[in-house]
């Protein structure tokens, strides 16, 4: 299913151009138009699903495979350093285009780009909570 008023449908589906680095019949790979790092590319599947939660499990397994595939031919082409995966769910995770996407971002030392968390703390206590609320479900 597509979705009309969505813009990642209509650039995955060729209505919008875009600077492809790959394509087949599920996915396109283009350049993001605000790049952390040099060569930022997203991966974006042909079909409308909001986010990983609502992908479908033979396409959650296939963006990884293709996400891999194309990341080794960007880091090579690129002379990149590093590599980042980056994979937004919910505003509260910074997601702000609501069709599933996968951020491909090469890493060069020192390039500054802050994918990066501040370290908290959990105490054993609250692993051991966190650990029997998800054991529960
Ligand atoms: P999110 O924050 O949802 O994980 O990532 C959305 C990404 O899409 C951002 O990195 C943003 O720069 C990129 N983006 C949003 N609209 C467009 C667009 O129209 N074209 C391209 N190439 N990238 C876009
Ligand atoms: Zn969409």
């Amino acid at each position: 299913m597509k979705d009309q008023n969505c813009i990642f449908c209509k650039i995955a589906n060729g209505e919008i151009p875009s600077t492809t680095l790959y394509e087949d019949e599920d996915f396109r790979v283009i350049l993001d138009m605000g790049p952390a790092t040099r060569g930022h590319a997203l991966l974006l599947p042909k079909e409308h699903y909001a986010n990983l939660f609502e992908l479908d499990d033979k396409l959650a397994a296939k963006a990884l495979v293709t996400a891999k595939k194309v990341a080794a031919r960007m880091k090579d082409a690129l002379g990149a350093d590093g590599f980042n995966l980056v994979q937004n769910n919910g505003e509260a995770a910074g997601q702000t285009v609501f069709h599933f996407h996968m951020h491909l971002i090469p890493r060069y030392e020192n390039d500054g780009a802050g994918i990066s968390w501040t370290p908290g703390s959990a105490t054993p206590e609250e692993m051991a909570e966190v650990k029997r609320l998800v054991d529960e479900k």
